[in-house]
């Protein structure tokens, strides 16, 4: 026999990791795990436990404490007597702890591994090279921002108590990614990991413990789908981070509408991996593997759409089912194999239903000739080719190793097919032709996009979703700002910079009122309103001061068609042409500016012509920042750039305060507008007159029509419509808190972001606006000759 032919031939032997030590330190807790808490283990009120089981042979692997709404209770206050302190801890000293706890979770890196691999099934090849090398980067990569906090985040303080909750497909890495940033920003946390993976959480535990944590800083509360309800209920939680389903995030974002909670999800996700027929097959083929086979599929950003050019279908098809044939699907502790087990019976049926669906449904089904094992929860890697483009396993998330084949001719057929989708999370693009593959990647409306690679992560690039993935970034300094916000006297001396402290001038008094009723301005014209009506606008000593449109559904309906029909052009336009336009707003403006400061003056009472000057200078803000308002390059490892990009939200409904009305309309919608989104303004109803003077100006400074929509009318009814409509990115709403809710609740359908805000009061600054007005997309570009 030759050399080759033994290799070819030879068997794999088994090379199981030992899984005693991991064993020896459940029996060390003799199997039963109680509720973290003030630094302390606790007794659950509720004196239950659950089992939590090894998905790959179905045995029990220890019994955990079931958190129920008087533990939460408990664990949110040991929270917020902890933050007193630790908020006021400096930087360093926090850095430290986080430093402490990158050192503990690599000694114990192995532990670690193992008793993950256990309790989730994932093979040990990924927790030990992936997971929990990942994790000890994120403590360590945070330990920094601690440090770096007084000074690169001045004028920012911490939330407070941050409640988080974590799902089962990577349990201590979705840990540190909550945790780390959380802390670093000098906040306090309560933590519930998922029901089915809460063994390495408990490890941590100990850990904070071993350092020497304040009591109280981190608290762990396993518990079920009601213990992670009661901790978003809670009153005395000031942010919720939450990973997992879209469902659940829905439910998330109706729970805490109008709480004045901050909050961010990262959600599902039906991610495109797009190969061109330029690219390198081999490594495609390498890339699908990682793609939709780690993990078993059970990944929120898995590629489970392959989109491939019509050309190299078939070859590409062909290799990858010779690699399918050579994936192993066994025990996940030993280290040759591939693919571990399901999470959980009911994860295995939901897949089985789905594939069952895709059969149905008329796509081609292909499966490696060998069997998975017959104990314990397995799928086999599973190809769909021929599959429609809405058909269920096209759209749904599978959450298993699944992959759905399609395929297109033209670069715009493969954006078109890569965004047919509700969700947003990552894509991965295929090509040698980098001006292709970049240009795609700016097209295609996800929060990651991997070039020539696929589940990239590190924790200097930010991760996060659009769309129905949920909002917020984990990671990188976008991350951040999840995490703190900003001081309060800050805030005022900014404001201060403006129009606000404006002395009352009763310069209007002597001013005959004006009978004048304005229309809307929808699609660059002015329009009568649907409902024919108009509404009355005082002044604050009562006289009418003018009339404004009663806007309604069908005005919003079509202000948002119209908004929608500009966005692709408004997006594309150069940044510098952006900035023209914006300039050009503020020289129109000033021509009227007698004009703006008298009516500003009859409707508010105030000194209208220190306001027009602060309106002005917003925009000047607005232009200045529309080119310069750049990205990062994140330092990566491996040879790699990793683009931020700053990229507009969409169509956005802008709902505006009382208070300052012109200055408010400039500095929010042009701040917006700066950054490429289009805009459905509804103006202040106590004072919208200013706002339908600003149709002229808008008709004169080159603004594209349909850019910059305004609807007059009753807020909160139209900030319904708004919140409510499908074609909306983003909801802006200032007004009475009851509003807050409103739009909160109502925003769920597609997920859009909400920004709720006072009706009167300082206005936010620039630099939060234009955070509100981004979402950041990272693009990961590997090199090498
Ligand atoms: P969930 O979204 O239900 O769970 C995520 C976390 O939220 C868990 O800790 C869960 O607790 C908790 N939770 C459940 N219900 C509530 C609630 N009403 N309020 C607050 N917290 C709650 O995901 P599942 O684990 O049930 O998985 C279901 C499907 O979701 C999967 O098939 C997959 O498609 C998708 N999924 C997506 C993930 C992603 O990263 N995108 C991650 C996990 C799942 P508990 O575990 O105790 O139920």
């Amino acid at each position: 026999m030759t050399l080759t032919e033994i290799m070819q031939t030879l068997p794999y032997g088994p090379a199981p990791e030992a899984a005693q030590p991991a064993m020896d330190w459940l029996k060390a807790h003799k199997g039963k795990f109680q509720l973290f808490i003030a630094g302390k283990w606790r007794t659950p009120a509720s004196r239950e436990w659950f089992a939590t089981i090894n998905p790959a042979n179905g045995q029990k692997l220890a019994e955990v404490a079931l958190a129920n709404a008087t533990d939460v209770d408990k664990a949110v206050k040991a929270a917020r007597k902890a933050f007193v302190e630790w908020s006021q801890t400096r930087g360093h000293v926090r850095a430290r702890y986080l430093y402490a706890m990158a050192r503990q979770i690599q000694k114990h890196a192995r532990l670690f591994a193992v008793l993950e691999t256990l309790d989730n099934g994932k093979p040990i090849r990924e927790t030990r090279d992936i997971d929990i090398p990942l994790v000890a980067r994120h403590f360590y990569y945070h330990a920094g921002w601690a440090q770096l906090m007084e000074s690169e985040l001045a004028g920012y303080a911490p939330l407070g108590v941050v409640g988080q909750i974590i799902p089962w497909n990577f349990p201590l890495l979705m840990l540190a990614w909550k945790v780390a940033p959380a802390l670093a920003m000098g906040n306090t946390v309560v933590l519930k990991p998922a029901e089915f993976t809460p063994l390495t959480a408990l490890l941590f535990a100990e850990i904070c413990q071993n350092i020497g944590l304040p009591p109280g800083v981190v608290n762990i509360i396993t518990g079920d789908g009601k213990t992670g309800a009661a901790l978003v209920e809670h009153p005395g939680v000031d942010k919720i981070a939450f990973t997992g389903s879209t469902e659940v995030g829905r439910i998330i974002r109706k729970a805490t509408a109008g709480s004045g909670k901050k909050l961010s999800l990262e959600l599902g996700g039906k991610s495109p991996f797009v190969v061109f027929e330029d690219a390198d097959l081999d490594s495609a083929v390498e890339g699908v593997v990682d793609a939709i086979w780690f993990n078993q599929g059970q990944v929120c950003c898995a590629g489970s759409r392959l989109l491939v050019q019509e050309g190299i279908a078939e070859k590409m098809y062909a290799k990858l089912r010779a690699r399918m044939e050579k994936l192993r699907v066994g025990d996940p502790l030993d280290k040759a194999v591939d693919l571990g087990a399901i999470i959980a019976p009911v994860q295995l049926e939901k897949i089985q239903r789905l594939v069952q669906k895709g059969v149905e449904e008329g796509a081609k089904l292909w499966q490696p000739s060998w069997a998975v094992p017959a104990e314990g929860c397995f799928y086999p890697p599973t190809l769909f080719t021929e599959v429609a483009p809405a058909s269920t396993i096209a759209q749904e998330e599978i959450f298993g190793p699944v992959l759905a084949a399609l395929t297109f001719r033209t670069p715009e057929e493969a954006v078109r097919l890569a965004n047919n989708t509700r969700y947003g999370l990552a894509a991965s693009i295929w090509s040698e032709d980098i001006n292709l593959a970049l240009d795609v990647a700016t097209q295609i409306k996800a929060g990651t996009i991997w070039i020539n690679s696929t589940n990239l992560f590190d924790a200097a690039s930010g991760f996060g979703g659009y769309r129905e993935s949920g909002f917020g970034r984990e990671g990188g300094r976008e991350g951040l700002w999840e995490y703190v916000k900003k001081i309060e006297q800050h805030r005022t001396a900014q404001g201060q910079s403006s129009a606000r402290g404006l002395t009352a001038k009763a310069s209007a008094e002597s001013l005959p009122p004006i009978d004048r009723t304005a229309k809307l301005f929808i699609g660059g014209k002015q329009v009568r309103p649907d409902s024919g009506y108009s509404k009355a606008v005082h002044a604050p000593d009562g006289r009418l001061v003018g009339e404004v449109g009663l806007g309604n559904r069908k005005d919003i309906r079509n202000a948002v068609e119209a908004a929608r029909a500009a966005q692709e052009g408004w997006r594309k336009t150069a940044a510098h042409s952006k900035a023209q336009i914006l300039y050009f707003l503020a020289e129109n403006l000033s021509q009227r500016a007698e004009e703006f400061a008298r009516r500003l003056s009859e409707q508010t009472g105030q000194d209208g012509g220190a306001e027009v000057e602060a309106a002005l200078e917003a925009l000047f803000t607005a232009a200045a920042w529309a080119d310069k308002y750049e990205g990062l390059v994140h330092p990566t490892p491996l040879r790699n750039v990793t683009l931020a990009i700053p990229e507009p939200i969409g169509v956005m409904g802008i709902l505006c305060p009382d208070d300052q009305p012109l200055l408010a309309l400039a500095r929010l919608a042009g701040t917006a507008l700066a950054m490429g989104n289009t805009l459905v303004v509804v103006p202040s109803p106590l004072a919208p007159l200013s706002a339908t003077d600003f149709y002229q100006v808008l008709e004169t400074s080159d603004v594209p029509a349909g850019t910059f929509n305004i609807v007059t009318g009753e807020r909160d009814e139209l900030a319904l419509t708004l919140a409510e409509h499908d074609d909306v990115d983003a909801v802006w709403y200032a007004g009475p808190q009851a509003g807050w809710a409103l739009v909160e609740k109502a925003s769920t359908g597609n997920m859009k972001r909400t920004w709720t805000l006072p009706s009167s009061g300082p206005l936010p600054d620039t630099e939060e606006i234009l955070r509100q007005a981004t979402q950041v997309k990272n693009i990961w570009v590997p090199y090498g000759a």
